[in-house]
Order: C-alpha cells, then structure tokens, then sequence
C-alpha cells in the first residue's frame, strides 16, 4: 500500500467516506470529453438540470477486491458497462462506452488504491458509477449536458458473524410498473422503495418483498436484491419478470449452480403461495452477495424456508464459490475477473 489510511477495517459498514480521487467526465455538445480524476467530491450543477427535477438519472454498483497475493481485481465489471448502457438508452442519456466505463474503473482503483482494504477481512472497495442530466432546461426532455462520474467507498462485509438468515415481509406497494422502469438502475425506482423499507424495518423486517407489479402474486424482488431459490428437488430456480433488475450476481449464482454444482437451473415465475417447493432461499446483490432468507411473511403467516437463524448447505456453498471467486482463491469462469494493474 502507497500511503497509510486511517481505517478500521475490520468494522467498516456500508458508509459514505470520502476518498481521494473521483472520475468526472462532461458530455456537451454532442460528445464525451476525455474525462479526467480529480479530489473535490461535490459537483455543481444548474438548478433547472433534468436529473433534479425528471429523473434523468442512472447508476451502477460494483466492487474491487483485493486477493490473497495483494493484487486487486474487479468481478465482471462489462456486465455493469452494458447494463447501463441499457439504463441510458432508456432514458435518452448518451451512451458511455463499455471500454472507457471499464478503464474509468479501473483508474479510479488505482488511484485510491490505499483504501482497498486487506485481504481476509470481507471487506472491498465499492464503486459507484453514474449519470446524470444536467445543464439549464425546464420542459420535460433530455438534459443538454451530462455528467458520467465514478467514486468509491472501502465497505465491510454484510455479515459480520458469517451469513446470517433475515425475515422479510411483503410490501403493500409497487417498486415498480408493469412495462415501466423496475428492469433498469434508474434513480426513480429507489426513492418509491424508501416508504415500504421503513415500514418493512418499523414492523420487524430487514425489508420486503415486492412482488409483480401486474398481478401481485410471484415474487420480483427481495429489497433491493434478486430473489433464487433451492427447491426440494436441488433445483436453482430465480423468477422470470421483466421489472426484476437483472442482477450481474445472479446470472453468476445461475452459471455457478449449472456449472460448480451441477444443478438444473430454471428461470420462472415464482408465486408467493407456493413457496412450500423450497427448502432454501436467498437474496442476491453486489452489496451482500447472497442474504440468506429465514422466512417471508405474507398475508399474517412466517414462511420458514431453512432456518431463521440459520444458512442452509447450498446457499452457503453457493456465497463459498461465488466469494471465492470474487477474492481470487476460486477458478473463475473466463471473462469474469479483471486485474487492476
Ligand atoms: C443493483 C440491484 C440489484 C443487484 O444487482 P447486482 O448486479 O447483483 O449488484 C438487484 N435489485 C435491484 C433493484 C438493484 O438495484
């Protein structure tokens, strides 16, 4: 490490800390500058721009890990250069290009490199990338200008003791519209989620479950993780709707279960009444990796798939290989790690 940093990384939480050097790129007229780090981490922007006002906001979440030999590695990184690609093209933002998202990444863990934290302690250096709309504009349209930036976080494990079960209960509202935005990472979606979490957290609940927004009996979302689950048959089944966020962890946990343990994998409705067809459930997210499910209440009744206290043999497994993987002591399916070098 090049400079001592004043971090207790063994408790770190999911908490903002300033670090040193942040990625800023303008769009104007028509195209990207060259984008450049810089220390200052507050921006200033117009008060009429679209992402204040309309939403015109996307973002992405990932995280650089260092390994057993000190080396630092990102985990699929184009994964979240192409899903925002499909959140800007949604909401008319201009595309940042898949090779630059992945150097902008990789120049900004370099940079801060003093703030990934140890090997051995779960703990990563989270990056946050976004855009947003922004220049003097008042009718609803596309921004004239945006702003693509990068920062980064060091952040501890979810789980401090292991992995530990959570109960989560059913929400009353929608996160999302049928053929609206819930399959894309757009600001929108997550300031509609802040009431039914306080209300999942008030009643007892590390959060809730959405279910599909059309019909309000299959499970889309836990939170804001991806749902999967492990039926009594060794299947690894995860729901099939087009307002989930496709998570980059599940489709790993999906070729992880096909390819490490040879388990069927289905994509497919999962209803909130049938939940008796798995013996384990988790929920999946860069953040948390996997948060195994204790149970899920619904309709005045505690669902109890394992444990509530504590991690069934496959969803454990599942985290082993998928975090193994992510730290750099599992093989990885090609394509999935880039060296920061
Ligand atoms: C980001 C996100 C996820 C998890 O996606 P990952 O790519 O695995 O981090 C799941 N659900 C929602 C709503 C999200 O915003």
């Amino acid at each position: 490490m090049s400079k001592d940093v004043n971090i207790d990384w063994e408790n770190l939480g999911f908490n903002y800390i300033k670090t040193d050097f942040r990625y800023i790129s303008k769009w104007k007229d028509g195209k990207w500058d060259d984008g450049k780090l810089v220390t200052d981490n507050k921006i200033c922007i117009s008060e009429a721009s679209t992402c204040l006002h309309y939403g015109q906001e996307c973002f992405e979440g990932l995280k650089a890990y260092r390994r057993k030999d000190g080396k630092i590695q990102l985990f699929r990184v184009n994964k979240n250069a192409q899903r925002m690609k499909t959140s800007t093209d949604k909401l008319l933002m201009p595309e940042f290009p898949e090779d630059k998202f992945i150097d902008a990444c990789m120049q900004v863990v370099k940079a801060n490199e003093h703030y990934v934290p140890p090997y051995g302690t779960g703990a990563t250096l989270y990056l946050r990338p976004y855009m947003i709309g922004v220049g003097d504009n008042i009718g609803v349209k596309p921004a004239p200008e945006y702003i693509f930036s990068i920062f980064c976080v060091p952040v501890g494990p979810y789980f401090k003791g292991g992995l530990t079960p959570c109960n989560f209960n059913v929400a009353d509202y929608d996160r999302a519209a049928p053929r609206g935005t819930g399959g894309y990472k757009v600001g929108g979606n997550y300031a509609s989620s802040l009431q039914s979490h306080k209300l999942a957290a008030e009643a007892g609940f590390a959060d809730c479950i959405y279910l599909d927004p059309a019909t309000n009996t299959k499970i889309d979302e836990v939170g804001a993780a991806n749902f999967f689950g492990i039926t009594k048959n060794d299947e690894f089944v995860t729901p099939h709707s087009p307002s989930i966020l496709p998570s980059i962890t599940r489709i790993s946990l999906m070729q992880i279960a096909k390819d490490y343990l040879h388990m069927p994998v289905y994509e497919r409705e999962v209803f909130i009444d049938k939940l008796d067809e798995f013996k384990e459930a988790g929920a999946c997210g860069t953040a948390a990796v996997i948060t195994p499910i204790g149970g899920i209440e619904y309709k005045g009744k505690m669902h109890v798939f394992y444990d509530e206290k504590e991690v069934g043999p496959v969803v454990k497994e599942l985290y082993r290989i998928l975090s193994g993987i992510q730290f750099g002591d599992v093989e990885a399916p090609e394509g999935w790690i880039y060296v920061v070098e």
